[in-house]
Formats: C-alpha cells, sequence, structure tokens
C-alpha cells in the first residue's frame, strides 16, 4: 500500500487529520467534503496512494465506481436527495486540487439551485474530425 507523507488524503486515511468517515473496507474510504457543494457530497478514495484517475490501478477504478454504487443510496436517502453527480478532476486544469485519486459524489434535488455545465453549438464536421484524431491516438 502506497502512501505520501506530505498527502492530506494519506494523513486522512492514517487519522492524522479527522474526517466524517461514512464507509471504510481494506482498500477504500468514503467521507464527507470539507466544503460541500451540496448536503452529503461525499469523497470516495483508494487507501492506495495515486495522483489521479489516470495513476490508480484498474482494480482501484473499479472498485471506486462500486463504492459509489454501494453509498449512494444511503447518502441520497439520508439527505433526502432524488439523484447525484459523480465527479472525477483529473489535471489542475480540470480542477483537481487534491493530488490522491478521489471521487466526488455530489447528491442532486429538484431545485437546488446547482448549474450543470453548458453544452455548446457543434458543426457536424467538427464532430467527425475530432472523432477520427480521437480513435488515432487510442
Ligand atoms: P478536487 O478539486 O481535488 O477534485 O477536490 C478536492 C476536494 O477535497 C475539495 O472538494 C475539498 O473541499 C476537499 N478537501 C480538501 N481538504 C480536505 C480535508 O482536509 N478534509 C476533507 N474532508 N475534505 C477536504
Ligand atoms: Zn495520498
Amino acid at each position: 500500500m502506497q502512501q505520501d507523507p506530505s498527502c492530506i488524503f494519506c494523513k486522512i486515511i492514517a487519522g492524522e487529520i479527522p474526517s466524517h468517515k461514512i464507509y471504510e473496507d481494506k482498500n477504500y474510504l468514503a467521507f464527507l467534503d470539507i466544503h460541500p457543494i451540496s448536503r452529503g457530497h461525499t469523497l470516495v478514495i483508494p487507501k492506495n496512494h495515486s495522483t489521479d484517475l489516470l495513476h490508480a490501478t484498474p482494480n482501484e477504478r473499479k472498485g471506486l465506481l462500486e463504492i459509489v454504487a454501494k453509498i449512494a443510496p444511503a447518502i441520497m436517502k439520508s439527505v433526502g436527495a432524488k439523484g447525484f453527480n459523480v465527479g472525477i478532476n483529473t489535471g489542475k486544469e480540470s480542477g483537481q486540487d487534491v493530488f490522491h485519486t478521489h471521487v466526488h459524489i455530489i447528491p442532486r434535488s429538484t431545485r437546488d439551485g446547482l448549474k450543470s455545465w453548458e453544452n455548446m453549438p457543434s458543426k457536424t464536421h467538427d464532430l467527425a474530425e475530432i472523432a477520427r484524431n480521437i480513435a488515432q491516438n487510442l
């Protein structure tokens, strides 16, 4: 199990920084976000330190989503939410601040005032070119 002594989430795992834990097993921990976007906003992390989704192991990536599915119903029930967003910021340009892989579970309700991302208009030939480029880079 990798740990980074300078990592804030590794310190939470080690119990050096307090947190409001809602789920824990051998490999994963879920706790409330200290600056919630909505009531019940939860972070799910692998206990093994990696900087982001692309550096987590394939098993951790699968395991994280399994934990999300396991705990999201209880989170929604507890805060009276009817849905939730899952967010995985990857890279500082995406808004990632803590470089220990984590998944945000953000409970949502009708008229909770949170804004979704805005869609842009697109041209079919742009989409075709982007899709072709991505496929070539896989
Ligand atoms: P990011 O922007 O990296 O995807 O999200 C990191 C999240 O971690 C933020 O929403 C922030 O509020 C949360 N966070 C940062 N430090 C702490 C902490 O010490 N305790 C808890 N519970 N959450 C934290
Ligand atoms: Zn860490």
